[in-house]
């Protein structure tokens, strides 16, 4: 096995592009992939181009009609009328969108495949983690759930357990509903709650079919959750989950939406509290998973601040070669960042708040707080299905 990570990249996602004034603007893959180069990554890492996903592979997640419809929106985006999803505000038509879209899942799906086959331990797609996508329809900006499709892969080529971890401030929704009914698959979403964001779901007593019971994890987090509360959550509920399950691969998704300066959701994450979880997602990989590890991207539309950081240290972490968070940024990133999008780049790669605090669970909880209140809720629900002490 290669001891290198991959990174799967073709410039051509770039093409996933929902148009002027949509929030999800491909500048942030663009800037990615610079400050990734910048900082040497791309020689530490073996950057891979995957096909796209074909017909039969949208098919483990997708209807038929569906792909037929982004087909055809794709070859005529001014004939999109909102159903199955496209032509709407969310998720406009625009031309190619088949053609991109199934290009950013074969990259989920090629990183899945060389995981298993032991071609690398740990790959990264963070043009990926389009976690809203329906098996029959477009929802929140994601055309084709390429976590799920990445998932679905391993299970077809004989995995028997795979957990998938979604930290995304939006409910992981999609990935949860193919995997509703399948006991082989444990999805963990942390979010903030669905009164006050999109999709509305994610509640904690979401727990999966009869079939399936306690193979969706819910931990819907008040608005507002920091640093603290966030990693408190994720430390309470995801390990003793994950070390119960004990999965074959670790896929995991890095929406960078949970940080404060996000523009669509309420959380107030730092830079450094994400990179935190990254570290704690790869160390799960190896604790559970002998290393095989999967790692998306997701949401996060504060494109020049965060969104470039939070993956580059992703990708960093995967490579093993982490970035300490007061590195400077280098000057060249910087400039570019500028020429491109006239505003100023970040000078770190921290927020300045590292080390994090955050007081574990095992210590105690106070059923008063909000906080302690969202992870017990999930931990009643979903604890003892699992023949967790809750
Ligand atoms: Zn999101």
């Amino acid at each position: 096995m290669s001891g290198r990570a991959q990174l799967m990249w073709d410039e051509a996602v770039t093409g996933y592009d929902f148009g002027r004034d949509h929030p999800m603007d491909p500048v942030r893959l663009h800037l990615t992939r610079r400050l990734v180069d910048a900082f040497g990554l791309d020689r530490e890492v073996d950057v891979v181009a995957a096909k796209a996903a074909g017909e039969s592979t949208l098919r483990l997640v997708h209807r038929e009609d569906y792909i037929e419809a982004v087909r055809a929106a794709s070859a005529d985006p001014a004939s999109a009328d909102g159903s199955y999803g496209i032509g709407t505000l969310d998720d406009p038509a625009f031309a190619g969108m088949h053609e991109v879209s199934a290009l950013i899942a074969g990259q989920s799906v090629g990183a899945a495949e060389a995981v298993w086959r032991g071609e690398a331990l740990h790959a990264v797609n963070f043009a990926g983690g389009l976690h809203h996508a329906m098996p029959g329809g477009a929802s929140g900006f994601c055309i084709y759930n390429d976590a799920a499709l990445a998932i679905a892969r391993l299970l077809e080529l004989g995995a028997e357990r795979v957990a998938y971890i979604d930290v995304d401030v939006h409910h992981g929704d999609g990935v949860q509903a193919v995997f509703w009914e399948n006991p082989r698959v444990l999805t963990i979403s942390l979010h903030e709650h669905p009164r006050t964001l999109f999709p509305q779901t994610g509640w904690p007593e979401e727990t999966g079919a009869e079939t399936a019971q306690g193979s969706a994890v819910n931990v819907a987090l008040p608005a507002g959750t920091g640093d603290a509360g966030w990693l408190r959550a994720f430390h309470a509920v995801v390990p003793e989950l994950i070390a119960d399950f004990r999965p074959q691969v670790l896929v995991t998704q890095h929406g960078a939406d949970t940080h404060f300066e996000d523009p669509l959701a309420h959380f107030a994450v730092s830079l450094d509290a994400q990179r935190a979880v990254q570290v704690a997602c790869h160390d799960l990989a190896h604790e559970y998973a002998d290393g095989r590890w999967v790692a998306l991207g997701g949401g996060g539309y504060a494109v020049v601040e965060v969104v470039p950081r939070s993956w580059t240290h992703l990708v960093a972490i995967a490579a093993g070669r982490e970035i300490a968070p007061e590195t400077v940024i280098p000057e060249s990133w910087r400039q570019e960042v500028f020429a491109r999008t006239r505003q100023l780049a970040p000078a770190r790669m921290t927020d300045g708040r590292w080390p994090v605090p955050w007081a574990s669970w095992e210590a105690g909880y106070d059923p008063a707080d909000r906080l302690d209140q969202a992870v017990l809720a999930t931990r009643r629900a979903v604890f003892p299905l699992r023949g967790l002490l809750t």
